[in-house]
C-alpha cells in the first residue's frame, strides 16, 4: 500500500465530482446496454481517473466547487421532499394563500385555524 501513497503525493484524489462521476459510470455501464453507453461510460472513466491522478489541484478543485454549487441546491431539495414524505402522517402541508409560504399543520385535529408565520393571514383548515 505504500507505494500507492507515494504515488498519491501531489496528486488530487477523489473528490465529490469524480463520486457523481462514478455513479453515472455504474448506472451507463451497468444498467443500460448499449454501445453509445458503453462508450459513454468509458469515457467517464477516463476522466475519473484522470481527475484523481491530476497534478493540477487547483484547477481540479475550481472544477469541484463548480459541480457543487449545482449540486448542493439539488440536494437540498430533494432532502427536505424526503422530510415531507416521512413526515406525512403525523403532518399536513399546505402553502398560504397570500405569500405561498409552505405551512406545516399536525394530523388529526379537526378543524383548526391557520395563521401564516409570514404574512399573518389565517385560514381555516381541515387536518
Ligand atoms: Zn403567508
Amino acid at each position: 500500500m505504500n507505494w500507492i501513497k507515494k504515488f498519491m503525493i501531489g496528486r488530487y484524489g477523489p473528490d465529490q465530482l469524480s463520486t457523481a462521476l462514478l455513479v453515472l459510470y455504474i448506472i451507463f455501464s451497468g444498467i443500460f446496454h448499449s454501445t453509445l453507453l458503453n462508450i459513454l461510460s468509458m469515457v467517464l472513466l477516463i476522466i475519473i481517473f484522470y481527475r484523481m491522478f491530476s497534478k493540477d489541484i487547483g484547477k481540479r478543485y475550481e472544477e469541484n466547487n463548480k459541480f457543487l454549487k449545482y449540486w448542493h441546491p439539488i440536494k437540498n431539495k430533494a432532502r427536505k421532499k424526503m422530510n415531507r414524505m416521512k413526515s406525512r402522517k403525523d403532518y399536513r402541508y399546505y402553502e398560504c394563500l397570500n405569500c405561498k409560504q409552505k405551512l406545516r399543520v399536525p394530523r388529526g385535529k379537526g378543524k383548526i385555524t391557520v395563521t401564516c408565520p409570514k404574512c399573518k393571514i389565517t385560514m381555516i383548515k381541515k387536518t
